[in-house]
């Protein structure tokens, strides 16, 4: 990994710098630096020499401490991770957005799903938009039931048992399956359903 960094003159990092200026100090006293992979544990007497300076080091309590700085992407990932951790925590603690949850009980998940948002997954991921079930509250419509008359349109309903839906619930049961989830009568795996979902759409 180091000699990757050291290799890649686009890394400016300070502690990759330092090693750099330390090459450079030795190739100025007509030396040439060559570089070559060890493997460990194997009698390799500088390795050897390497590890025990490296233990020593760990071990001692008074050493000064040569090298104190943060790099950039490490400052960087720390904060993503807090920021992630403050953004779940709002999000288990928010009264709001209940359906949502069941499908993205995980921010991070969620962040890691690639989702081509459109009307219809919103409107089925959210509850929200044009089903019956919301209508009457706007005074819309008086009636919320599925016209399949079996249960009130809501996003639950046309997914799982809208019979109306047969056909577009087996494909999409077949795509599922074919992304790891495990049918939409299955109350895990939302993750492959709503990608899924977003793909039958
Ligand atoms: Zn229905």
């Amino acid at each position: 990994m180091t000699l990757e960094a050291i290799a890649k003159q686009r890394n400016r990092q300070n502690l990759i710098e330092l090693i750099r200026v330390e090459i450079r100090c030795i190739e100025n006293n007509s030396c040439i630096v060559h570089f070559t992979g060890v493997k460990a544990h194997n009698n390799n007497s500088g390795n050897k020499v390497s590890d025990q300076l490296a233990k020593e080091a760990s071990c001692d309590g008074v050493l000064d401490i040569a090298y104190n700085r943060y790099t950039k992407s490490a400052v960087i990932s720390e904060l993503r991770e807090l920021g992630l951790r403050k953004w779940q925590s709002e999000w288990d603690s928010s009264n709001k957005g209940a359906l949502t949850k069941t499908f993205f009980p995980k921010v991070k998940d969620r962040l890691a799903t690639r989702l081509q948002m459109c009307l219809n997954l919103s409107k089925v991921i959210t509850g929200h938009g044009k089903l019956r079930s919301c209508l009457p509250r706007f005074k819309i419509i008086d009636d919320p039931m599925c016209p399949c008359d079996v249960n009130p349109q809501t996003s639950d309903h046309l997914i799982r048992e809208c019979t109306l839906l047969r056909k577009q619930r087996q494909r999409l049961n077949k795509i599922i399956i074919k992304a790891g989830g495990a049918g939409h009568n299955q109350t895990l795996n939302w993750q492959p359903r709503v990608r899924s979902y977003s793909k039958s759409l």
